[in-house]
Parts: structure tokens; sequence; C-alpha cells
């Protein structure tokens, strides 16, 4: 599922590709995504110059002079970058095409993704507005989660993964974040110290950098008919790892347990 570094990283991937172009042409193959996709698509966009591609949360925000394109990629959604005249494959559902040159193609074989049109302030669209702070957001601090906190009894791991917390920390995220800052994943939520949600703070936002520049290596394959974002996974330090030493302590064995119905990887020399 792309998760918030991969979708970052698509948005960095195609902008310098549409940025500024004018949409010529819109193909919708198949309208029966999340929420059905408007009928009225082609002729609201045509003509249109896309003048930013921004990101909220999981969202990407294409944003025109006469509204937002909002983007979710779902479980299993991407967009690509091609030229204007290489054949759809199989769940290639929608295509704007910029300047009669270069073709923006959305592919989601399970059709949780969504393409939403809106002419209102898209950060005030009933699925952005009660999101979290993002991870850079200067509201995200330790303050902040202390006092959220107070009034929370589950595990700090379900804590951190609730999108009107923090947005973007996804299941692996939050295991390889809680390790970093030292912060067992079960322990409450209320009774995380101040010091340690610091360290969280720091830790999340260490982690997301690090997935995005990962997949910043392989941006190349935005381009690419068979491209696939890039993943994490080499650098991950305890997750998918049970039973393997601890990399920051030298001890473990690294333990797994599902929390809040995710499996969750942890090391009890060095998370308390
Ligand atoms: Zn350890």
């Amino acid at each position: 599922m792309p998760e918030l570094p991969e979708v970052e990283t698509t948005r960095r991937g195609i902008t310098p590709h549409v940025n500024g172009r004018v949409v010529t042409k819109v193909i919708v193959r198949e309208t029966r995504l999340r929420q059905p996709i408007t009928p009225r698509l082609t002729s609201i966009l045509r003509g249109q110059v896309l003048l930013s591609v921004s990101r909220r949360a999981k969202y990407l925000l294409f944003e025109f002079a006469q509204g937002t394109l909002l983007v979710h990629l779902g479980m299993s959604g991407s967009l690509r970058v091609l030229p204007v005249d290489t054949p759809p494959a199989a769940h290639d559902h929608v295509d704007l095409e910029f300047d009669d040159t270069v073709c923006l193609r959305l592919r989601d074989p399970r059709r949780f993704g969504l393409m939403l049109w809106t002419t209102s302030a898209p950060q005030q669209h009933p699925l952005l507005a009660d999101l979290g702070p993002e991870p850079w957001d200067l509201r995200f601090t330790a303050d902040y989660l202390n006092e959220l906190a107070a009034s929370r009894t589950g595990a700090v791991k379900n804590f951190v993964m609730d999108g009107h917390v923090v947005v973007g920390v996804g299941n692996i995220y939050a295991s390889e974040s809680l390790h970093r800052a030292h912060i067992h994943p079960t322990r409450p939520a209320r009774r995380v110290s101040h010091t340690r949600y610091a360290d969280l703070v720091l830790a999340i936002r260490e982690v997301l950098e690090a997935a995005i520049k990962f997949g910043g290596t392989t941006l190349r394959d935005f381009t690419r008919d068979d491209g696939k974002p890039g993943y994490f996974r080499n650098e991950l330090r305890v997750y998918d790892r049970g039973g393997q030493p601890c990399l920051q302590c030298g001890g473990g064995p690294i333990r797994q347990k599902v929390i809040g119905q995710r499996m969750s990887y942890y090391c009890t020399d060095c998370q308390r």
C-alpha cells in the first residue's frame, strides 16, 4: 500500500513533468473507484493549466485555477508519466494528457483510490478537514503529543498511527520510530514521558525523511511503464526482523506481536 513516503516520492517525481502545463485531453476508462469519478471531469479539466501539485497526508492535490483535483492511491494505485501514445494496460483507469505530449496515468488494480474534483478550499474538504498535523508541521511537538495523550489509555503505537493525531505514520514507520525513540509499543500513550515524546517527534521525521530519500533514488521509475515506487526495505532496523539481534543495542532478539491488529516489532532491551 502506498504510504506517505511513496506518495511524497510520487509528487516529487511527477511534478517537473506536468507542472505549468495545459490539460489537452482526459481519458477515463473506469469511473468506479472508491467513489465514482465525475463524468464531467473531461470537460472540467480540458484547457486548464496545472498550477501546482501538493500533498496533504496521503492525498495529492492538483491545483488548477478553477478548483483542485484530489487524488488518493488507495491500496494499489500508482501514477506514472508516459509519452501520450503509450498503449494502456489492464487497470490503467485514467489518463490526463498535458500539452499533447505527456500522459499522467493512474493505474489502480484494486480500485480503492480516489480522483475527486472540488471547487472549495481543499484543506476544508471533508476527507482532509479532520486530519492531524503533518509530521513536519510546527504544531507537531512533544507538548502537543503529551497533551493529546493525557486522555488516551491505549497503546502508544496505536496513538501515533491515528491520523487524527499525526498523519503518515503507517505500521512500518510506527515500529521503526518507536524503536529509535526507545519506547515500547504497548506502553499506554499517557504514560510516555515528555522527553520520550520529544525523541519520538524527531524519530518519526527521521524515519519518514529517510524513506522519502530512498524513494528519491528510484524517481526514474515514474517515467517507465513498468515502474513501481521505491520502498524503504533495506533501511529497516526493527520491522520484519523478528528473532534477530537488535541493531540498536546489540541485545534482543527482536520480538513480534500483534498490536491493534497490526504486526509490531520491538526490542525489550532498549524499548521501555
Ligand atoms: Zn535493542
